[in-house]
């Protein structure tokens, strides 16, 4: 998607340069520690891990599992060449 390293399922979904920038402005936003970890699977584990609200960790799941379709979806849009990032 961003044209650096292999684009394996951690740098899709994690750890690459776009998606890590869009992590880090969801948990700011939800004003949580970040997810240190690299695996989306982990990722949706941690999710029911974190120690906030029963309400609150329900909606940490909605907004994990949709920036996780997103960010497939817009993987795919790129690949298939429907989309292209912004240079910077
Ligand atoms: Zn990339």
């Amino acid at each position: 998607m961003c044209g650096e390293g292999v684009e394996d399922l951690p740098h899709i979904f994690i750890s690459g340069r776009v998606t890590s920038s869009l992590w880090g402005s969801v948990f700011r936003w939800l004003q949580l520690q970040p997810f240190l970890g690299s695996d989306p699977v982990d990722l949706m584990k941690w999710c029911d891990l974190v120690r906030i609200g029963p309400n609150q960790s329900q909606v940490l799941e909605v907004v994990c599992g949709t920036t996780l379709w997103f960010l497939w979806r817009f993987r795919n849009d790129v690949v298939h060449g429907s989309k292209t990032l912004p240079v910077n």
